[in-house]
């Protein structure tokens, strides 16, 4: 019944597409849907929603990506929330805050090497409410410090580099409670960059998540190779996991990732929304 891509970023957060664009760019990628997936904010949506109802024949799921900490940074997918909610409206401002306060400290760490970036020549490059280090890249690179966002990251802005400032951690636990209070589910992205490498402790980390309320596993993304599909696929079906999948597309951010298609070879069945949507329905009636 055609292919989906749950995970993608628009100029809301640190994606180069509008979401209007980026819903038509889907829909001639012949997927069936697509959710908007964005750092921190669900801003995005609305505009993508009404872009699908007037071309037709895609339909948009409401997302969102946000960062926690458990014994090193992960990242957490929420879908079909309510995105009016109040509560989940308040907690996304507050994550905004912590992103704002993050952002900050990493301006004057490059000020203090003598990189001089300002935060009005942010707000510029990333067009939207929101500042994420991918837009950090852009700048650097158009200011000539850096070459390449591989080399912006190398050097100053990934874990552990010159001007990386970590946000204020978030628990998984208050993630999810989140997502699900707000009527969603909550999906763990992109395993593969976690500390936790062996399949043990990727099962211990699994089990501990799904106690928390955690949905389903990210299994297919751009990052992962088939080796680590298969080891998340065997994780998610032994824990009684849902399975899911996406490009994490950013535009022109990552040009060497295709909406849809990742680096080429992703495949996302349709049938995994509906299981997606069967388990939001048990939770919703328990
Ligand atoms: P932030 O939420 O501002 O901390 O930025 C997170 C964004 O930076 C995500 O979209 C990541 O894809 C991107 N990112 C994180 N680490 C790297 C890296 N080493 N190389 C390229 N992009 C990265
Ligand atoms: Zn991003
Ligand atoms: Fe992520
Ligand atoms: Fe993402």
């Amino acid at each position: 019944m055609g292919q989906i891509d749950l995970h993608s970023h628009t100029i809301a957060s640190d994606g180069t597409l509008t979401p209007g664009e980026l819903i038509k760019l889907a829909k001639k990628q012949g997927l069936k849907a697509i959710a908007i997936t964005d750092h921190d904010t669900v801003d995005g949506i609305e505009e993508a929603m009404a872009v699908a109802e007037e071309i037709g024949g895609i339909e948009v799921i409401p997302g969102v990506e946000v960062s926690a900490d458990y014994f090193g940074e992960i990242h957490i997918l929420g879908y079909l929330m309510d995105i009016h909610d109040s509560t989940l409206q308040g907690r996304l401002t507050k994550l905004r805050k912590i992103r704002n306060r993050r952002n900050h400290k990493m301006i004057e760490r490059f000020q203090k090497r003598g990189i001089d970036l300002s935060l009005e020549e942010l707000e510029s490059e990333a067009k939207g409410e929101l500042i994420g280090r991918p837009h950090f890249a852009s700048l650097l690179i158009k200011k000539g410090f850096v070459e390449s966002h591989r080399e912006a990251f190398g050097k100053y802005l990934g874990d552990g580099s010159l001007c990386y400032v970590a946000k204020e951690k978030v628990h998984p636990k208050d993630a999810i409670e989140m997502i699900k209070e707000s009527g969603g589910v909550a999906v763990l992205a992109h395993p593969v960059f976690l500390k936790a490498k062996t399949r043990l402790k990727l099962k211990s980390l699994f089990t501990e998540l799904k106690e928390m309320g955690l949905t389903g596993i990210e299994v297919y993304h751009s990052d992962h190779s088939w080796k680590h599909r298969e080891l998340f696929l065997g994780l998610a079906n032994d824990l009684d996991l849902c399975v899911t999948g996406g490009s994490d597309y950013h535009g022109s951010h990552k040009p060497h990732i295709d909406l849809g298609l990742g680096r080429g070879n992703l495949s996302i069945p349709y049938d995994l929304l509906d299981r997606l949507r069967e388990k939001q329905s048990l939770s919703l009636s328990a």
